[in-house]
């Protein structure tokens, strides 16, 4: 830390991305992209009449993709807020409302803890049960701010509408974030229930279900009083969030749904693909609602598999959360590179057992 920087830099621990390497070519599994490429509807929208009028700003309002988005919905735009990835969704609205009191998963997303101490959040970790789910009871009643990723971060493990409902009704004077980075390939989206809870906040990414991490893009929906409270947030941070590539992408993206439904059935499909090889080598597998999947080896400890895979070009994620740390998390490939990813395995797996 340099001499300039204020004290409490000191104490915070920022967030430690997964691998985006460039030395060689990996079989990617981990950081839970898409395998599949963006859509062409997509990358026409940027032609060389659009890359010109790059001279100019971006629209700060994101007019047409809040358009897109809240059509895709059947809601209004002013329920809409754009944002640079989720995580910047998250950012704004961990300022916005976590403040007083925060609570969220032990086992979950990073980033929470990330910002909640960038922001002086006061954070409360709730336990997972010991199968990694998460017991809705806990959330009942918690007088502060609620997240939940739902499906969870790292375990990929969801909960039902039924008990999201009940922790929303359970905790009316407060906020309950809900982060649906990987809802798309689950069987529940909470989105319809904003125009019923005034006090709810679905954070939402272009970045897994729509091909286009690369391109940062995210977004909250809400009822509008809560998104105008976040876009005073975010015109005093950062007004023109999104860049004008993102916002044409994300557009065309959001409106080509035949594609967006395709590439999320055949994800699915290569899931349970991936599950079942998993099981036969005798892994422990959690049951996934999104696009990865968490596992443990019978015979190999979750920092070694890493490093054996790695060796052999797999890139997993291994996270050294304590309760997590002798599995590892895959992201759903690509159906060939499942059986190339699930192949290398059984010669590891095999290796270990001579
Ligand atoms: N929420 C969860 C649960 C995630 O796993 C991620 C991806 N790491 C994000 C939010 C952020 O994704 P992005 O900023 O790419 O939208």
């Amino acid at each position: 830390m340099s001499r300039f920087a204020r004290e409490d830099i000191n104490a915070i621990s920022p967030y430690i991305p997964g691998e985006q390497p460039r030395d060689r070519k990996y079989i990617k599994l981990n950081t839970n992209e898409n395998p599949y490429e963006l859509s062409s509807g997509a990358v026409n929208a940027i032609s060389k009449r659009f890359l010109a009028d790059l001279r100019r700003y971006s629209d700060p309002e994101c007019t047409e993709l809040h358009r897109a988005i809240a059509d895709y919905y059947g809601l209004d735009s002013q329920n809409v807020l754009a944002t640079n990835g989720s995580d910047e969704a998250l950012a704004f609205a961990f300022y916005a409302y976590c403040r007083d009191g925060v609570c969220y998963a032990d086992v979950t997303y990073g980033f929470y803890d990330v910002i909640a101490n960038l922001f002086g959040c006061k954070a409360e970790h709730i336990p997972l049960k010991s199968d990694f789910t998460i017991d809705g009871r806990d959330y009942f009643n918690k007088g502060k701010t609620i997240v939940i990723a739902n499906p969870n971060a790292q375990t990929g493990v969801a909960l039902d509408g039924g008990i999201i409902r009940e922790i929303i009704e359970k905790n009316s004077e407060n906020i309950v974030i809900l982060d649906q980075a990987y809802a798309d390939f689950g069987n529940f989206n909470a989105i319809p229930l904003i125009k019923q809870y005034k006090n709810l906040v679905v954070v939402n990414t272009f970045s897994k279900s729509r091909s286009l991490a690369g391109a940062r893009v995210g977004y909250v929906i809400a009822d509008s009083e809560l998104i105008s409270d976040l876009k005073k947030v975010k015109n005093s941070f950062h007004p023109y969030n999104v860049n004008a590539i993102s916002q044409a992408l994300a557009v065309a993206a959001i409106r080509d749904k035949e594609y967006f439904e395709n590439t999320v059935k055949k994800v699915k499909e290569v899931r349970e693909k991936l599950a079942g090889g998993l099981k036969a080598l005798g892994y422990i597998v959690l049951p996934s609602s999104a696009n990865f999947i968490l596992a443990e080896s019978p015979n190999i400890c979750g920092r070694d598999l890493y490093i054996k895979l790695k060796q052999k070009g797999v890139l997993v994620r291994h996270l050294s959360d304590e309760r997590i740390e002798n599995f590892v998390r895959i992201t759903v490939g690509s159906e060939e590179e499942n059986e190339k990813f699930l192949k290398i395995l059984t010669e590891i797996e095999e290796d270990e057992m001579r």
